[in-house]
């Protein structure tokens, strides 16, 4: 049976500004980092876009290498779309990006116009899609001139493979500097997406302010700090999780550090008297500046997606919540 979405499906997500475009975004996106790949179970994967869309999540957030296999969770995603969910293109904002390592040889790899160009052709293929809404370079490239990669992404706009562009993991400075490009070839930068969660404060030094200024939407990944923000490890590393499993290289068990889940253990006595969970609160407290305009969570199971939306019901944080908070993380 073909899949009909929730008539419902707006009334749950609030959607938020992305700088001074013409979009808005759900507060919360879902990223297919992991738990998509050629190694995961389709059925689970289209259970979780499924239910995250009748949720109104309307941005998913892909990337060439997304996996494991490199490029498999366009593929699952492109499988979901011709299954059913492509018959609501329209609603739906798609992200790719291209910079980290891809394929073999210098023309796989960084921020040339060569590597993004035939990169996003590629993405296009294995999702089958026309065009994406948001094209990101991954990552900034030193040894690629800033206005190689700008120009590439401005081609990729005129070109029809994407209708906005964005940057990811760029300083302050880096940031600065490609935005004006961008502005200046007539593409301005619709988004940035840094990372950012209660471990993982850089962009307040600095990033944040850059982007308020310049009126740039930020959408922060990892704002559960993998699954350490959350009820997950509390008592221990539990089986199938993501640090846990053997394939793992960017969350191993060793990642779990007792400092760590001390802290997770003293945020969650907060979460609890906000009425909510870790997970909750860590997603409600990356959104309190609208600088943010949506946190990109990822999830292994269907409930994970409900337990973070539903978090969204309580994004307000008391002054004294606040300094509870900044006094557990500055122990
Ligand atoms: P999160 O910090 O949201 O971690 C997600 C993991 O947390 C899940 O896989 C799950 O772990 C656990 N989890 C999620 N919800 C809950 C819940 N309610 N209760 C308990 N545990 C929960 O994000 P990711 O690190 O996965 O990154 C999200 C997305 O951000 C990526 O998919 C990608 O799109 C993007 N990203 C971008 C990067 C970039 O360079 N631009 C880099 C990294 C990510 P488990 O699987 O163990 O169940």
């Amino acid at each position: 049976t073909r899949y009909t979405p929730s008539p419902d499906r707006y009334d749950s997500i609030p959607y938020r500004r992305c700088g001074n475009s013409g979009i808005r975004l759900p507060l919360l996106s879902l990223g297919l980092w992991q738990n998509f790949g050629g190694v995961d179970a389709l059925e689970n994967a289209r259970a979780m876009l499924h239910r995250a869309f009748d949720l109104g999540i309307t941005h998913f957030d892909l990337a060439n290498n997304y996996g494991p296999p490199f490029g498999s969770a366009e593929s699952t995603f492109g499988t979901v779309l011709r299954q059913g969910l492509g018959a609501y293109r329209d609603e739906l904002i798609i992200s790719s990006k291209a910079g980290y390592d891809m394929w073999p040889g210098p023309y796989g790899i960084g921020g040339s116009r060569k590597y993004l160009v035939a990169s996003i052709d590629q993405s296009l293929k294995r999702t089958g899609l026309d065009y994406f809404d948001i094209f990101y370079s991954h990552c900034p490239d030193p040894e690629t001139p800033m206005e190689e990669t700008m120009a590439a992404l401005d081609y990729i706009v005129r070109s029809g493979r994407a209708l906005y562009v964005g940057i990811s993991s760029y300083s302050p400075a880096q940031t600065q500097t490609a935005l004006a490009l961008l502005r200046e070839l007539g593409t301005p930068c619709l988004i940035h997406q840094p990372r950012y969660n209660m471990f993982d404060r850089s962009i307040e030094e600095g990033l944040l302010a850059v982007l308020k200024r310049e009126r740039v939407g930020a959408i922060v990944f990892s704002p559960l700090a993998q699954g350490l923000l959350t009820n997950k490890y509390l008592q221990g590393v539990p089986a199938g999780s993501r640090a846990a499993r053997s394939e793992q290289i960017y969350l191993g068990a060793d990642h779990v550090t007792p400092e760590k889940i001390e802290r997770a253990r003293e945020l969650d006595v907060v979460a609890s008297e906000r009425g909510q969970t870790l997970a909750q609160m860590a997603v409600a407290w990356v959104l309190r500046d609208e600088t943010v305009t949506s946190a990109i969570i990822g999830a292994s199971r269907v409930e994970q997606i409900e337990d973070c939306v539903a978090g969204l019901e309580n994004l307000n944080f008391s002054a004294d919540e606040l300094q509870r908070i900044e006094a557990i993380l500055g122990e």
